[in-house]
């Protein structure tokens, strides 16, 4: 391995902003190879494969074990120091020249969904040691110590994460996995100890960086045929239980402008809902996913309707903003109808994650020079991600998912696309390594 990394040249901009840095790599641009990949995520898919073409790769389950194994053999082949924290995330971990710098961690997660496909999270585990197996194959050495991450669980409560900034709390641990095993248990069984948790725990400042690739699961960069995207961050989550009060009557006897039905305020109030979340400026998105009416009774006029609202948006300000305009609205249609509505917070604990600025100006820069369309977008799913924004500089770059589909055997995205996010990430991590963090100014 070079001690001094004379294939790249960091050029970093003297002026404010990181636009102008570029890398060259040697006379000629490392790129990941597609087939490489693809072949890697065709073996990853065996574990756990469905008669529909896709996987049930449920934490702690048989074939996530086998998965991990086969994972860890990967990073043992590519030469890394491979461990399994107490929290039963997978670590594999390259020395840098000051290895007693804080690492740079990147990886996404290998568990699925029940009836999932083969590319959530697997993409990015599959790109992370890509980018060692380019570093290893083109003689790179980097000055942080590199720890490509298999987060454990991700799908079921994004546990292994969640350990990692000390939030796994014993409650989340006592939850039932689709494995059928106590998220508890199912730490045990594949290797962690969740009686020390603390021990797999990164304080602020303790890593140099988080950066996840991922599929898109959202149909946006397919639609507009973009080759990459750059993650502004995780959006909030709320969710509110709504309750109409009307009054229940006789659907025979009691004429039309007599009654005080909640049904109809409810109808009235989702489609309000929809347009407000619809005509205002932004990409906030509001839903209805839950109705229930009582008694319930096709020949009763409903004097109760329970409902569930849910808003998402990257900003927590406009988050509450579109709450507050269908608060407003909904004070009308309830005195218009001559019923009540009341709305209830649900705690989901989900606020806004926003990525570091600079992060993404670095990977914006890397497409660029890599010659790959980009568009900074938001991320309407959730992803470990988010809990490291906590505790480190975190980037995300999302490659297309064919039609948006995702969360079924029916998930794809393409070898070329899964080797542009893999460059991508190899450029940005050689950019934080070079010290692009504290070049950068961010937007
Ligand atoms: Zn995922």
């Amino acid at each position: 391995m070079n001690t001094i990394p004379r294939y790249i040249a960091l050029a970093l901009a003297t002026g404010a902003s990181f636009g102008a840095a570029t890398i060259a790599l040697g006379q000629e641009t490392i790129y990941a190879r597609p087939e490489r990949m693809v072949e890697r995520i065709h073996a990853l898919s065996r574990f756990g494969a469905n008669p529909e073409g896709g996987v049930s790769r449920v934490a702690f389950s048989d074939a996530d074990l086998a998965g991990r194994t086969y994972i860890m053999e990967l990073m043992r082949n590519a030469d890394l120091d491979v461990r399994v924290d107490t929290a039963g995330n997978i670590i594999g971990r390259r020395a840098g020249r000051h290895d007693g710098l804080p690492p740079i961690l990147f990886g996404s997660h290998i568990d699925s969904v029940p009836g999932g496909g083969n590319y959530d999270g697997d993409v990015g585990v599959i790109a992370a040691i890509e980018v060692i197996e380019l570093l290893n194959e083109n003689g790179i050495e980097t000055r942080h110590p590199l720890e490509v991450v298999s987060f454990t669980d991700e799908e079921g409560g994004l546990t292994g994460s969640r350990a990692i900034i000390g939030k796994l709390t014993e409650e989340a641990m006592q939850v039932i996995s689709h494995s059928g095993m106590a998220i508890r248990d199912g730490i045990r069984h594949v290797g962690g100890d969740p009686d020390r948790l603390d021990l797999a725990v990164r304080k602020p400042g303790e890593l140099a960086a988080y950066i996840e690739l991922h599929i898109e699961q959202g149909a946006i960069l397919d639609e507009e045929n973009i080759d990459i995207g750059v993650v502004e961050g995780i959006v909030g989550i709320r969710w509110w239980d709504v309750t109409v009060e009307g009054m229940a009557n006789h659907a025979g006897t009691t004429p039309m402008n007599r009654r005080r039905d909640a049904m109809v305020t409810a109808a009235e109030l989702t489609l309000a809902i929809n347009r407000i979340a619809s005509e205002l400026e932004g990409r906030q998105v509001a839903t209805v996913g839950r109705i229930q009416a009582s008694p319930g009774a096709p020949n009763v006029i409903p004097g109760r309707v329970t409902m569930s609202l849910e808003i998402r948006d990257l900003d927590a300000a406009k988050l509450q903003r579109v709450f507050d305009l269908i608060e407003a609205e909904a004070g009308r249609i309830a005195e218009a109808r001559s019923t009540l509505i009341q709305f209830e917070e649900v705690d989901v604990a989900s606020p806004p994650a926003p990525t570091d600025d600079r992060m993404r100006d670095i990977i914006a820069s890397a497409a660029d020079e890599l010659g790959l369309s980009y568009r900074r977008m938001p991320s309407g799913a959730g992803h470990d991600a988010q809990d490291l924004t906590l505790i480190a500089p975190t980037g995300m770059i999302f490659v297309p998912s064919v039609d948006g589909i995702s969360h079924s055997p029916q998930e794809f995205t393409s070898a070329q696309d899964m080797a542009n996010g893999a460059s991508v990430l190899l450029w940005t991590v050689l950019a934080v390594d070079g010290g692009a963090l504290d070049t950068a100014s961010g937007e």
